[in-house]
């Protein structure tokens, strides 16, 4: 096993720890779904569900199953998910034990052990001690000797199974979160993705004074295109302007489908002008693309976007710096559609293009 997935095991199995004594403290059931739910609040992985949990155990100061119902429904659902998730965490929760019963045996049999050494020490220096005394004493120690090693290597052995068992687990729940944060159309984040990086991204900008600002974008008319040409036509002009972003932004950026026919772009470094050129840079570069029927080769025209940018200010919050960047996505609409309008401080609100 390399280092690195070493390192992944080891920091799994001390999540996994972690989240089943938290379990015990607040008071929630030995369940697949309270192991789901403690799990992913330990790991950090939703910053949304570790608020829910910290304002509820500060309140009652126990998650009991019927909050853990509803956290988990909240926060965790989608049931792909679901059915993996409690897998793996029933496997994970049956392997620990597992290793924990190894661990006392081994426990019991090095106990054993020191006091099989500690009555040794004190028979040889007996007066009573002579030769043949002497070489059965020391034959019984070769023979704890030799229980002890099989033990401990029994349990090495044991060990390093495990060690694969829950490495295997670990890659399966992080594939399982990969594709519950992807959008199947475009491959690109989706909702959730984004709500958690925007959240982090805000917390990262209290707390370090960065800058980061939001890119919202919406398809102008785009139910004509599946009016006219099928809902599978939309489908492609979706993915279209979802390649175009993807080319666009450099990878400290996330981009997102948030439902329908909007997207959200999340620049954290640089701020306001330079999410205003990037913004401005997308909606040339998708209208600067044709999309052409694949059968005939006749072309379904130009695409164009609406966009809205908005930079954090001091106080904002994830939802009213997207609140912000909607606004100016809806003006762009308002005074004739493919355009970027920037928010301007929040009072004014200026056009570019
Ligand atoms: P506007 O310029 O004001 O944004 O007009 P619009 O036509 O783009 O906006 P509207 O909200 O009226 O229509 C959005 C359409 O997007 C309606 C819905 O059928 C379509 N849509 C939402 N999700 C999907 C999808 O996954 N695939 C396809 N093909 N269409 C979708
Ligand atoms: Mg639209
Ligand atoms: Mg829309």
């Amino acid at each position: 096993m390399s280092d690195l997935s070493r390192a992944d095991t080891d920091r799994s199995l001390a999540v996994g720890q972690r989240a089943i004594e938290l379990m015990k403290a607040y008071g929630s059931s030995a369940s697949p779904r309270s192991y789901a739910v403690w799990y992913t609040y330990v790991s950090g992985h939703q910053p949304l569900l570790n608020e829910a949990v910290k304002r509820i155990a500060a309140e009652h100061g126990a998650l009991r199953d019927d909050t853990i119902e509803v956290l988990y429904d909240t926060y965790l659902d989608s049931r792909r998910q679901v059915v993996e998730t409690e897998r793996a965490g029933t496997t994970l929760l049956s392997e620990m034990e597992q290793v924990l019963e190894m661990l006392d045996v081994a426990l019991g049999s090095t106990a054993r052990y020191g006091a099989s050494l500690q009555a040794f020490s004190q028979d040889i220096v007996a007066p009573t001690v002579n030769r043949a005394r002497l070489r059965d004493l020391v034959a019984s120690l070769i023979v704890a000797t030799r229980d002890v090693t099989a033990d401990n290597r029994t349990l090495e052995a044991r060990m390093r199974e495990s060690r694969e068992e829950i490495r295997s687990l670990h890659e399966m729940l992080e594939a399982v979160r990969v594709e519950s944060l992807t959008d199947p159309l475009t491959g690109i984040g989706n909702r959730k993705l984004f709500e958690e990086v925007l959240h982090k991204a805000v917390g990262d900008a209290v707390a370090n004074r960065q800058s980061i600002a939001l890119i919202v974008l919406d398809i102008d008319h785009f139910k004509r295109f599946n009016d006219v040409y099928g809902h599978l036509t939309g489908d492609r002009v979706l993915r279209l302007v979802a390649l175009t972003m993807r080319e666009m932004v450099d990878s400290r950026a996330t981009i997102a489908r948030f439902g329908g026919e909007e997207f959200g772009v999340i620049v954290p470094y640089g701020g306001r002008d330079d999410a205003l050129d990037l913004a401005e840079r997308i909606r040339t570069s998708v209208m600067g693309r044709e999309l052409v029927k694949r059968s005939s080769g006749e072309s379904l025209g130009r695409v164009t976007v609406s966009v809205g940018v908005a930079a954090y200010r001091a106080g904002d919050t994830a939802v009213s710096l997207i609140e912000r960047a909607d606004q100016c996505m809806f003006a762009a609409k308002r005074s004739g559609r493919n355009r970027v309008v920037v928010d301007e401080s929040g009072l004014d609100v200026t056009q570019v293009a």
